[in-house]
């Protein structure tokens, strides 16, 4: 039962009222100028939250794991090799998705708990002499273990040893909460949805595709029908898509991005670090250790809390769910049951970050864990106290 209860789940995240509002849409028929007019400043936002000028933006009625799929469907052929880090359920997924698709996988396992390891990638590249590897694959950040990537480091690592491959970036819960520049980058493939840092319900694969990575989709032959993002560029410019458009969460994107840039994304990134900052003095009140290896990984979405020995994060997730109708996240794969993870991304602000971490400490001391009540919340009450007001939380705005 939907409660008023914020959510803790790294995503979907929670849906502010007025973007519920802008998705309360009547049909529009998708061939006629009022869908043509839409489209177009919904792309060119995508194109300015990704940072990219140069490459196209593209929007599928899918998911994230949609525009993992789409990502190298239209660039790679059968057999090509792609070179990808697992650090966490998600950047495994992505891996596995590959090798579906027929993909010569080389992984490089990585503890998790670390993020890409980026003298691992160079030095995979370095001797690959024959320039053999089509693609290097990153999750900026790991979902699973709340650990943010050096993205800019990884394109660091592919010029130092000279390397062509393209660059394809998971941003699915990083994007328009954290730091992302798709040009500085050179990201050649950046990725998202929207149920994370866009606020909205889960519905929309959302791509920036790089002129390189465009020129890659001429030879490319591994079999796309319904993301065939040349199809899907060539119907955007007269305005419209090879098939039906999800149009009414295409116009909340358009409202959701008029919410991120009416903040200024700077400010949404300073919020994220400043809620995700009180969440972690409040892990470290309460005597716990993240997941994440050490600070400059920490993730300003999510947090992965170790759980003490003995204590299962499930039962945890559990309860907090059935006795106080608060969600959070479970532990995922290799660290099931030893985690569990608080999302605070998207429509978040720092008072609803403390209902959670006081949520969290009744649902421990309900587990008989050794955290006494109040400690983590008077850690995070005495930061937010003294860094409140430095940024706004997400500013409502009226659906036009
Ligand atoms: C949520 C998420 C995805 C995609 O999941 P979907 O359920 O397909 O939207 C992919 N990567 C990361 C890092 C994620 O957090």
């Amino acid at each position: 039962m939907p409660s008023q209860n914020p959510v803790f789940i790294p995503g979907p995240t929670n849906i502010p009222d007025t973007l519920r509002r802008a998705i309360d849409y009547p049909s529009v028929d998708h061939r006629s100028p009022e869908f043509v007019e839409m489209l177009a400043p919904v792309l060119a936002g995508v194109k300015r939250i990704l940072k990219t000028t140069a490459g196209e933006a593209v929007v599928f009625p899918s998911t994230g794991t949609g525009a993992w799929e789409a990502a190298i469907s239209n660039t790679l052929s059968p057999g090509d090799k792609v070179l990808a880090a697992e650090y966490g359920m998600f950047s495994h997924r992505w891996i596995d998705l590959c090798r579906k698709h027929g993909l010569d996988v080389e992984v490089i396992d990585t503890p998790w708990g670390e993020g890409a390891p980026l003298e691992a990638y160079e030095r995979a590249l370095r001797a690959d002499t024959g320039h053999t590897i089509k693609a290097v694959l990153a999750c900026q950040n790991e979902t699973a273990t709340g650990v943010l990537s050096d993205i800019a480091g990884l394109r660091k690592a592919i010029d130092n040893a000279g390397h062509p491959a393209l660059l394809f970036v998971d941003g699915v819960s990083s994007i328009a909460s954290m730091d992302f520049r798709m040009d500085e980058w050179g990201v050649d493939i950046a990725i998202t949805g929207s149920q994370k840092g866009f606020m909205l319900p889960p519905g929309l694969a959302i791509l920036g595709i790089s002129p390189r990575a465009l020129d890659a989709m001429k030879a490319a032959k591994l079999p796309r029908c319904f993301f065939d993002i040349p199809d899907m560029l060539a119907k955007n410019r007269t305005g419209g898509y090879p098939y039906t458009p999800p149009v009414a969460l295409i116009r909340g994107l358009e409202v959701a991005i008029g919410m991120l840039e009416d903040e200024g994304l700077d400010q949404v990134f300073a919020r994220h670090h400043r809620i995700a900052e009180g969440v972690r003095r409040a892990v470290a009140g309460w005597g716990l250790d993240l997941c994440a290896a050490r600070p400059s990984l920490y993730s300003n979405t999510v947090s992965t809390v170790r759980v003490p020995d003995g204590f299962d994060g499930n039962e945890f997730v559990a309860l907090a769910a059935s006795k106080y109708a608060v969600a959070f996240g479970t532990g995922l794969g290799k660290v099931a049951g030893k985690v569990f993870r608080i999302g605070h991304l998207g429509s978040m602000t720092d008072v609803m970050a403390l209902s959670g971490i006081a949520t969290a400490e009744m649902v421990m001391a309900d587990l008989g864990y050794p955290v006494e009540l109040g400690s983590g919340l008077r850690a995070a009450q005495e930061y937010y106290r003294t860094s409140a007001g430095k940024s706004a939380p997400a500013v409502e705005r009226h659906a036009a």
